[in-house]
């Protein structure tokens, strides 16, 4: 649940999310998924973190420090 109102999930809304998700889940990285298919790569972490219908993901290769709960006022669409 969340956010500001007005603010909705690329990924969720976005037409391949099957597809993205599926390609997380294969192991793609992170990154190279919201490459291919146009989406920030915050987006799709968070997709996946929050979002996603599949089994728990652990093994999320992501560069930048974990990202932990972010502090309120924190723009997270924008971080990457
Ligand atoms: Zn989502």
């Amino acid at each position: 649940m969340a956010g500001k109102p007005g603010r909705k999930c690329t990924i969720c809304g976005h037409p391949e999310r099957a597809q993205i998700e599926a390609e997380v889940q294969a192991g793609a990285t992170l990154r190279n998924v919201a490459q291919a298919h146009g989406v920030k790569l915050g987006a799709v972490f968070r997709h996946m973190k929050n979002h996603a219908f599949i089994a728990p993901i652990e093994k999320f290769e992501v560069e930048p420090e974990p990202v932990q709960e972010a502090p309120a006022g924190i723009d997270d669409d924008d971080i990457w």
